[in-house]
């Protein structure tokens, strides 16, 4: 399997729009400001568990340039929080 495709034979790009898709019609998410987002990457980035191929966080294995947006979200290793 080539590395730009999931699990599911999208490519890692459809499947950020789709989730972004899905976010727009939740009614319970907020996008956090651009430097909460920005700091909570960056602790990903540095992160013995983030993957740098897929950005992906090998502890629940979200993509993290979606999950980090989010106010409903938090590190499962508690490096960040709720918003
Ligand atoms: S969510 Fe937490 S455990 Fe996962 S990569 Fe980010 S900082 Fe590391």
């Amino acid at each position: 399997m080539s590395d730009n495709i999931s699990e599911s034979g999208q490519s890692w790009m459809d499947e950020f729009k789709d989730g972004l898709r899905w976010l727009k019609k939740s009614k319970e998410y907020v996008i956090v400001p651009r430097s909460t987002y920005k700091e909570r990457y960056d602790i990903c980035n540095s992160c013995d568990s983030f993957e740098q191929l897929t950005k992906q966080c090998r502890e629940c294995a979200c993509f993290m340039p979606l999950k980090t947006r989010m106010n409903i979200t938090a590190c499962p290793r508690g490096f960040w929080g709720l918003v």
